[in-house]
């Protein structure tokens, strides 16, 4: 006798038809989000999932969408929005493959960078699933060839990735179509504050799983202190930094004129820096947050005021410069790395007279914090380990929200023919009123721009520039 386990497929209360697919497929086990996530869907109920990639969230969500759709009826009742015409297509492939036996099911992609004709006439034809990118999506609605009061249920997969392309408005006018009684089901591999945001505007009671990646630590900040004179900060700081390797660090000055200056000691090092302080124009503040959010700077030296309102995913370091002068602040500043079960590292640097604020700090947070030696080495040499390209550039252009400009528009104009990058080339778009900003990967820089500046958006020609990273002399 074959002993069944207890995260079976069979342990759920699939359709027999979905049974025998899995089972064709070779799906032996559940995967755990599916495990989780699959009753909770079945049930009727919204969910908010999260784990890593090749999880297999797809099935997670396609599963029950077949099990409750009527094929007999050729109307759309289920949208997936995806950020790439890439994952649009896994996403469709999949749906085809585990509806192997539903007979008559119509998946239809939706996504940009292929004809609209085509779509349009299958949309007539009727479609009982789209898989789509907001863009397209959007299109086809203010066409009226897609209307979306029959949806019984919307996923949002890899919502953080969408949010990272500035779907979010797209995503807006979508949902303000589609009927209020529905399921929702947002999916992402992380969770910055914007997917809580999301799911609180989108989503009724969602039932929230996270599948923690044993592998991994759990979302935990590990805190460490270097005793320091004040003389020696800088040092110590090239220290930190060149023994912690990251791709993005948050370094918090307590003074202004400290910024500005640590800022310059840092470019002049060659370490691609941007200074955020109050003095700075919000233009210009927006810009660099925009750079740091799509990792075109390395090190981001701010005073607390203006990095309010910083919202990075996935921050690994954050180093406290000067020791705050509050214990509340010092927790809100360390906060900003480890989140979403990432690894975060904050060191602080503490000069022999502020021990008793460090104490302060300790009995706020409940621990004693480790202290941590300093290689011996100079800032001059240490530097040097970590003068090198940030991950990304950022190009801003000249359109934006008022010249409708999309994020599916300059995707498709630095993607495909046009524009020669991998989807997974572009990083991060931010569209504005009047401009918007991209971020490409370091080494295409040149390359975007050109194609930029040699194509068009939207029929129109918009000027590309490239924004280097400020001098600080
Ligand atoms: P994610 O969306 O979480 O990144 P996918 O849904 O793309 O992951 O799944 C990754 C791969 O795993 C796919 O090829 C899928 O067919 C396969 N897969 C999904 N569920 C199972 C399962 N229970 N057992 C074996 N393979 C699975
Ligand atoms: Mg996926």
């Amino acid at each position: 006798m074959v002993r069944r386990m207890a995260t079976g497929f069979d342990s759920l209360a699939l359709s027999p038809a979905l049974q025998a697919v899995v089972a064709e497929l070779g799906y032996e086990s559940l995967t755990p989000i599916q495990e989780q996530g699959i009753p909770v869907l079945l049930a009727g109920k919204d969910l908010v999932g999260q784990s890593k990639t090749g999880s297999g969230k797809t099935a997670a969500f396609a599963l029950p969408v077949l099990q409750t759709l009527n094929l007999e009826d050729r109307t759309l009742q289920a949208v997936v929005l995806c950020p790439t015409r890439e994952l649009c297509g896994q996403v469709a492939r999949e749906f085809r493959k585990l509806g192997r036996r539903h007979p008559g099911l119509a998946v239809l992609t939706v996504s940009g960078g292929e004809p609209g004709r085509p779509q349009s006439e299958a949309l007539a034809r009727g479609v009982h699933v789209v898989v789509g990118t907001p863009g397209r999506v959007l299109d086809h609605l203010g066409r009226g060839t897609l209307r979306l009061g029959t949806v019984r249920s919307l996923v949002l997969d890899e919502a953080d990735r969408m949010l990272d392309m500035g779907f979010e408005e797209d995503m807006e006018k979508i949902l303000a179509e589609m009927p209020k009684q529905r399921q929702t089901a947002l999916f992402s591999a992380t969770f910055p504050h914007s997917i809580h945001v999301m799911s609180g505007r989108y989503q009724k009671d969602p039932v929230r799983i996270t599948i923690e990646d044993p592998a991994e630590d759990e979302g935990q900040i590990q805190q460490a202190v270097v005793i320091v004179s004040p003389e020696q900060k800088i040092d110590a700081l090239a220290s930190v930094l060149a023994t912690h390797p990251h791709e993005s660090a948050l370094v918090f000055c307590n003074l202004k004129s400290s910024v500005r200056e640590l800022a310059r000691r840092l470019s002049d090092a060659g370490v691609v820096t941007e200074a955020l302080h109050g003095d700075l124009e919000q233009f210009h503040r927006d810009r660099v947050m925009a750079m740091f959010r799509n990792q075109s700077i390395r090190v981001l030296v701010a005073t607390d005021v203006a990095a309010r309102g910083i919202d990075v995913a996935d921050l690994e370091l954050v180093v406290n410069f000067d020791l705050p002068h509050s214990p509340e602040v010092y927790v809100h500043r360390i906060g900003r790395t480890g989140r979403a079960g990432a690894r975060g590292i904050s060191v602080s640097l503490v000069t022999p007279g502020e021990k008793r604020k460090l104490r302060d700090v300790e009995h706020h947070v409940g621990a004693s914090i480790e202290r941590m030696k300093r290689e011996p080495e100079t800032a001059a040499t240490l530097l040097e380990r970590i003068a090198r390209d940030a991950k990304m550039a950022m190009l801003q252009i000249s359109g934006g929200r008022k010249d409708k400009v999309r994020p599916g528009d300059i995707l498709g104009a630095l993607t495909g023919e046009a524009g020669g990058l991998e989807a997974s080339e572009v990083g991060k778009i931010e569209i504005h009123d009047r401009w918007s900003y991209v971020a490409v990967a370091t080494d295409k820089g040149k390359h975007a721009l050109r194609s930029l500046n040699a194509g068009k958006i939207k029929g129109r020609r918009f000027r590309a520039t490239l924004i280097p990273p400020q001098r600080h002399s």
